[in-house]
């Protein structure tokens, strides 16, 4: 009999298994459909050797000193600051959007004071910002919006950034400095040896027993588990009954050249041309030495993989209706980017475990002459 039957070895199940495992004693079956652990974070050495994230670019980054030092147990870290650049015009300029774009862009010399005044006489002035277009319209305006994001949002999502919360354009900041960093949170690094060396030692517990190739569905009437804790698709769970939930796929088209560097940097976006969204090059983000280079091309399909919550309010409708089914099932819990329906970054999966963790094992506490007492576990 397990305490728990994990479905998913990504993340969100990993950080639970182990913890469970490692600081609750707990006898846990991780299962995962795919054939290798680490989820969407999967990274491996290709034909050549070079290594390669299979479902496209991981770059972690987080301002969370739990989970930075949490997962760094498991990991000694790369420092690395991804740089993104975007194809706009003819040019190679900044994104996000800060001070050298503009520059860049207009053949300016703006300082910072001017840039923010160049934005303000831009931006439309969105009295009640809702959608992803509100965002942008209101920080830049509608010519920078055009350039930038309609059309990549478009790509990606197959919606126009008027159908998607506020919350996806909101990822990518405006800035009036010459910050040029993709992301600005206090850690940024890499695992030194991959993502799956680091979930080799998250899991390498005799407590835990792995069987990847395997389907919950397929396992459920045969195992004795007292807890299930599920990390795929909610609606799959409740086999689609309060509709299907979309979910928005990439095809990953790898390439291989016979050459040291094939860009400049991490990932070139293309917001205007092309049907692929952005290309990111390896070895920029794994500090890899090896005379070849590896790149992926990010085509967005409708079909495939879930990769993709689509954040828009008919979609957290159905989300919210499944929400009810899962607090009503007993003994089952539901994390991480799927089993939440939450356009999560790595580090967001891993605090949601924890959290969900620390609830499964609430600190002992015992009255002592009327005080609280907690006692560490
Ligand atoms: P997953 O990694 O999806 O794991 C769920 C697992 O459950 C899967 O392995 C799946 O096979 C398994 N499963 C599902 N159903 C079943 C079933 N019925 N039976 C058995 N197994 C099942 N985050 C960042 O912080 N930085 C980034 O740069 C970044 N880049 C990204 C790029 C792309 C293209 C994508 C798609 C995501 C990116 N993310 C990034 C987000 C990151 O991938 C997620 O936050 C994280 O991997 C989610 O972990 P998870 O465990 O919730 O889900
Ligand atoms: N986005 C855009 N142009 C860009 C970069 C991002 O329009 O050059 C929009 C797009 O809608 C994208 C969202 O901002 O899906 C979030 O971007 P991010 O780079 O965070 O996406 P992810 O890395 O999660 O794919």
């Amino acid at each position: 009999m397990y305490d728990y039957l994990i479905v998913g070895a990504g993340l969100a199940g990993s950080v639970l298994a182990e913890r469970l495992a490692a600081k609750e004693g707990k006898k846990i079956l991780l299962i995962d459909k795919r054939n290798h652990i680490g989820g969407n974070t999967y990274d491996y050495y290709d034909h050549d050797g070079i290594l390669v994230h299979k479902y496209g670019p991981h770059i972690f980054h987080t301002n969370s000193k739990e989970v930075f030092d949490y997962l760094g147990r498991f990991t000694e870290w790369r420092p690395y600051e991804h740089r993104v650049l975007a194809s706009v015009d003819g040019q190679l300029v900044p994104i996000p959007i800060n001070q050298n774009t503009i520059n860049a862009l207009y053949g300016l010399n703006l300082n910072s004071d001017q840039v923010q005044e160049f934005f303000d006489s831009k931006a439309a002035h969105v009295s009640k910002v809702v959608t992803s277009e509100d965002v942008v319209l209101n920080a830049v305006g509608k010519e920078l919006y055009e350039k930038f994001f309609k059309h990549y949002t478009k790509k990606q999502w197959d919606l126009d950034p008027s159908e998607l919360d506020a919350s996806v354009t909101s990822r990518v900041p405006t800035r009036t400095n010459k910050d040029n960093r993709y992301f600005t949170d206090v850690y940024q690094a890499m695992p030194l040896h991959g993502y799956t060396r680091m979930f080799e030692r998250m899991l390498h517990h005799p407590n835990i027993n792995i069987m990847l190739n395997t389907n919950y569905e397929s396992v459920l009437s045969s195992i004795n588990f007292k807890t299930l804790i599920y990390t795929g698709p909610i609606d799959a769970y409740f086999n689609y009954s309060c509709g299907k939930l979309p979910y928005r796929s990439i095809d990953f088209k790898f390439q291989t050249y016979d050459t040291d560097q094939y860009q400049s940097t991490g990932t070139i976006n293309f917001p205007t041309s092309h049907a692929y969204t952005r290309i990111t090059e390896f070895k920029h983000l794994t500090g890899q030495k090896h005379p070849k280079t590896s790149v992926v091309f990010e085509y967005p399909t409708a079909e495939g993989d879930p990769y993709y919550p689509i954040p828009r309010p008919e979609n957290m409708e159905i989300y919210n209706r499944y929400k009810q089914l899962a607090l009503a099932e007993e003994n089952t819990y539901f994390t991480g980017r799927l089993g939440t329906y939450k356009y999560y970054n790595m580090d967001q999966v891993v605090a949601q475990s924890l959290t969900l963790f620390k609830k499964l094992n609430p600190p002992k506490s015992e009255s002592l002459n009327g005080r609280k007492l907690t006692l560490s576990a």
